[in-house]
């Protein structure tokens, strides 16, 4: 009798213990397991870089990867198991793979055989086209450490071939790219004595100029050529920015920005590289394009106006405006948020189709109440015509309409880099 009521109290104080554990467990489980199908639904769980390759056999789904990712999203526990839940927020900390206790978590590129966004390069980043060479995120690998190490070895191997330049018309190495990548590789290039010019698109800094203001920056140790070692492991974006400018201003690098590269192509003993308008020749050229692509743009008249934007950066810098917004994805209906939430913005979104389609759960919910509430106005079947100063042309359903406007931004995806590099000749893990 007295074992009876020892094991009733045992098991009762074991289910007090456990069961809140167990209960949030489960649905932390049906949390994910909806989070992954919304995932595969809107192709999101494909990751666009590196990512955490879990081997099944080893997990314990503890679920300390899913805490410890930086970016929150990307993991989750699916049938006890940790699993990729959105492969595109992954930028490689792989804070995943530090934590997890049986050591079940690789960050890598898996099997590139069935990859056709990572190109066949060999152990100097040169592709299959000779002197034609790839480094930083378009190679596959995310963060900032891994761009500025790979842009100054590509560098350094250069400097170690024999054959420079005797043409000032042929550099020894040109850029194409500005980012972490490009500025390290300019650099080395300063350090190499090697003639060098960097091209691109938009302007010196890459991705870290499209962060939101004030973001934190995670960084980790590596070394910059003729500056040395970053020297703390977090920094804002404008923090970073300033130690690339300054390095830009100090040592005079030879960048050309507003160029946008078109093909790359051999020629007799050089490479010539076609931006915008222009050719120029070189006996190396290094691809440190990004993976995040190019903004997809309207081909509209005024399109080419300051007040057009692709990303919004600071939203408090918008107050009592106009905003158009154009698009129906999940980017459109944020930075809608964002700006009505700033109280005083008028804010309208112009979209093509009837209605929004392949949007986050979450999103498609928020944009139902901006409308109610009327903080946020949607035109649908419509499409923007002509950008001016004050006003924008739409064509509503056939039917032509002014509206007033001081901000136009615009979010009709991006097109990715890779088709730019198959007409280059270059190939990838399943060609
Ligand atoms: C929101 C966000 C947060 C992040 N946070 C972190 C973080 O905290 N820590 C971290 O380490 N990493 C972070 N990353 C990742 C990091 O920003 C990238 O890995 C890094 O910027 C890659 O550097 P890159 O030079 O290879 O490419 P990018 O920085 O993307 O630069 C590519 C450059 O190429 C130019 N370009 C592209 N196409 C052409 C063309 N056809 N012609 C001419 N120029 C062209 C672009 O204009 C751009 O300037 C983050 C990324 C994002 C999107």
């Amino acid at each position: 009798m007295e074992s009876y009521y020892l094991w009733t109290v045992a098991l009762t104080v074991c289910s007090v213990i456990f069961l809140p554990y167990y209960v949030k467990f489960r649905r932390q489980q049906k949390v994910d397991l909806s989070r992954k199908q919304e995932a595969v639904f809107l192709g999101a769980d494909k990751p666009v870089a590196q990512f955490p390759v879990i081997d099944e056999t080893r997990c314990i789904g503890c679920a300390t990867c899913v805490k410890a990712c930086p970016e929150q999203e990307v993991l989750g526990i699916v049938f006890g198991k940790s699993t990729v839940i959105n492969g595109l927020k992954c930028i490689g900390h792989g804070k995943c793979a530090e934590v997890c206790p049986v050591g079940a978590i690789q960050v890598g590129l898996g099997d590139i055989e069935d990859r056709d966004d990572i190109p066949l390069m060999n152990e100097y980043n040169e592709t299959v086209v000779p002197n034609l060479y790839i480094a930083g995120e378009l190679g596959g690998f995310a963060l900032i450490k891994n761009a500025i190490a790979q842009g100054a070895q590509v560098v350094e191997h250069i400097a170690s071939l024999p054959q420079r330049s005797t043409d000032a018309e042929i550099y020894d190495v040109i850029i194409v790219g500005a980012g972490p990548t490009g500025m390290s590789a300019a650099l080395n290039a300063v350090k190499h004595k090697l003639s060098y010019l960097v091209l691109d698109q938009q302007g010196a800094g890459g991705t870290i100029l499209q962060y939101p203001r004030k973001k934190i920056v995670l960084v980790q140790p590596v070394e910059i050529p003729l500056y040395g070692y970053l020297k703390k492991s977090e920094y804002t974006k404008e923090e970073l920015l300033d130690i690339w400018l300054g390095l830009k201003d100090k040592y005079k690098l030879n960048i050309q920005v507003g160029a946008k590269v078109s093909n790359v192509y051999r020629s007799e003993g050089y490479l010539t590289v076609e931006g915008t308008g222009e050719t120029f020749k070189a006996r190396n050229v290094i691809l440190a394009l990004g993976r995040r692509g190019t903004p997809r743009k309207l081909g509209v008249p005024g399109e080419e106006k300051a007040k057009v934007m692709y990303k919004l950066i600071d939203v408090e810098a918008y107050q009592n405006e106009k905003i158009l917004i154009v698009g129906g994805g999940d980017s459109a209906i944020e930075v809608a948020y964002g700006l009505a939430s700033q109280g005083s913005n008028q804010v309208t979104i112009s979209y093509r189709k009837n209605k929004f389609f392949r949007l986050k759960r979450k999103n498609a919910e928020l944009i139902e109440k901006l409308v109610k509430t009327g903080q946020v106005r949607t035109i649908m079947e419509s499409n923007i015509i002509q950008i001016e100063d004050d006003h924008v042309r739409l064509d509503i359903k056939g039917q032509k309409a002014k509206l007033s406007n001081d901000y136009v931004f615009i979010f009709a995806g991006g097109e990715p880099p890779f088709k730019l590099l198959k007409k280059m000749g270059i190939k990838f893990g399943s060609d």
